[in-house]
C-alpha cells in the first residue's frame, strides 16, 4: 500500500533523541527551547511556544486572546475538527464561513457577506481562525483587511503549512495574525510524533501561552500577587494545563527542522509533476491560491461525476493506493449537528465533500510510485 502520507525519520534523528535520553533533562528543558527559536528565526516570528500537539496549541492560542463564554468563534468547515473544537473547549460558540471552492480555504466573499450580517444583529465573532488547507495560505491580506478593524483577533491554523509561504513572507511570520499554529504530526510537513507550536509576535502573549501550557504557574515575581516566600517559591496565577513538550520530542523536532525547505521543495515538485499527470483526466486539480506557494501537505482532486466519488476512492485502495478524504465538513459531524447545523449551511463545503480524494504526497514518495498512482487513478475512472 502506498500511503497517503508518512514520516521522514533518519538515522541522524534517531541517534540525537538516543543522546537526550542519556541527559539530564527528558521533558520539557533546553532542547525544546532551541526548537522554539530555530524555527521562531526561520519562519520569521518574534516568539515560539511549543506544545504537546496542535490541539493543545489551538486550545492555549484562543484562552490567551481570552475567548470564553458568550464569545463567538468563526473557522472554516473544512477542517480537522480540532480548529472548531478549541473554541468549545474555552465555552465559546463556534461558526464557520464558506469555502472558496478552488483553494477550500475560508472564502473572503463569504466573509464579508457574513460579517456585514453579524454587524446588524450586533454579534461579531472574538476569534477567527483561518485553516490552511493542504499547506496552502488561506487569503489572509484580504482576511485580516477585513476583521482587524473590527478588532477580531486572528489564529492562522497553518497546522499542513510549515514552510509555505504567503507574499513573500513565511507561514508563520504572523504577519497578518495575532498567532499561528503549527502541527507536527508524523503525516504533516515535519514531525516530533506528537507536537505542535504557537508563534507570536506580541511578547505577553508569548508569556501567556507559556503559562498556560504548564498549568498557569509563573515563577516570575513581577506576576505575583505578594513577595515570594522563599527561593522555592511559584504561583498559580490562572487555570492552565499541562501541554509541555518533551525532549525527546522537541530534539525529533529539531532535526527535522534542518530540513524543511528539502521537504518543501520535494512536495511541490510531486504536486507539479501531479499536475501534468492528471491534466486530461475528468477532475480538478488544486487551485493556486495568487502569492502563496503551499507546503503540499496534501493534493486533494475533485472528480467531475461526484456520483463515482465512493466507487473511484474504493477502486483506488483496492489497487493499493491509500487514498484518504480530507475532510468531512466540520458542521456535519453529529457533535456540530447536535448544536444546531444542519446540511445545506455551507453548500459550498459540502459539495467539495461529494467530489475530493486525497491521493499520496510526501517527501518520501518517490516518481515510479508516483507513477503507480496515475495508473491506477486511470484505471479506477476508466
Ligand atoms: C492535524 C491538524 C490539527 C491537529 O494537530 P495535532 O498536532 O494532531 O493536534 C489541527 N488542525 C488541522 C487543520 C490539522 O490538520
Amino acid at each position: 500500500m502506498i500511503p497517503y502520507g508518512r514520516q521522514d525519520i533518519r538515522s541522524e534523528d534517531i541517534d540525537a533523541v538516543i543522546e537526550v535520553l542519556k541527559s539530564d533533562f527528558i521533558t520539557q528543558g533546553p532542547v525544546v527551547a532551541r526548537f522554539e527559536a530555530a524555527l521562531a528565526k526561520k519562519v520569521g516570528a518574534a516568539r515560539a511556544v511549543a506544545m504537546n500537539s496542535a490541539t493543545s496549541a489551538l486550545h492555549v492560542a484562543v484562552a490567551a486572546l481570552d475567548l470564553g463564554p458568550g464569545d463567538l468563534m468563526w473557522t472554516s468547515p473544512i477542517t480537522f475538527v480540532a480548529s472548531a473544537n478549541c473554541g468549545r473547549y474555552v465555552g465559546a460558540d463556534v461558526d464557520f464561513v464558506d469555502i472558496d471552492p478552488d483553494t477550500f480555504n475560508m472564502c473572503p466573499k463569504a466573509l464579508a457577506a457574513k460579517l456585514e450580517q453579524a454587524k446588524a444583529v450586533g454579534r461579531l465573532p472574538k476569534v477567527i481562525v483561518p485553516v490552511h488547507m493542504c499547506g496552502q495560505s488561506a487569503a489572509m491580506h484580504e482576511i485580516a483587511e477585513l476583521v482587524r478593524p473590527l478588532g477580531i483577533r486572528i489564529v492562522e491554523d497553518a497546522s499542513h503549512a510549515v514552510g509555505g509561504s504567503y507574499m513573500g513572507e513565511l507561514v508563520g511570520s504572523c504577519k497578518y495574525s495575532d498567532i499561528t499554529i503549527f502541527s507536527f504530526h508524523p503525516v504533516k510537513i515535519i514531525t516530533t510524533a506528537e507536537g505542535g507550536m504557537a508563534l507570536t509576535n506580541d511578547p505577553e502573549l508569548a508569556a501567556r501561552m507559556e503559562r498556560l501550557r504548564s498549568h498557569g504557574i509563573t515563577r516570575d515575581s513581577e506576576m505575583m500577587s505578594q513577595e515570594p516566600d522563599g527561593p522555592w517559591y511559584y504561583q498559580q496565577i490562572e487555570l492552565g494545563w499541562n501541554y509541555r513538550m518533551t525532549e525527546m520530542q522537541a530534539t525529533l523536532g529539531l532535526k527535522q527542522q534542518e530540513r524543511l525547505e528539502e521537504y518543501v521543495d520535494r512536495r511541490n515538485a510531486l504536486a507539479d509533476r501531479y499536475d501534468i499527470l492528471l491534466a486530461d483526466l475528468p477532475l480538478d486539480r488544486p487551485g493556486r491560491q495568487k502569492g502563496a506557494r503551499s507546503s503540499f501537505h496534501l493534493y486533494v482532486i475533485r472528480l467531475h461525476d461526484e456520483t463515482r466519488h465512493r466507487a473511484v476512492f474504493e477502486a483506488l485502495q483496492s489497487h493499493g493506493v491509500g487514498v484518504n478524504l480530507h475532510y468531512i465538513p466540520v458542521h456535519l459531524q453529529p457533535y456540530y449537528r447536535a448544536l444546531g447545523f444542519a446540511v445545506g449551511d455551507f453548500p459550498l463545503a459540502e459539495a467539495y465533500y461529494q467530489r475530493a480524494i486525497s491521493i499520496p504526497l510526501y517527501s518520501g514518495l518517490t516518481d515510479p510510485e508516483q507513477d503507480q498512482v496515475v495508473t491506477a487513478l486511470k484505471a479506477a475512472l476508466a
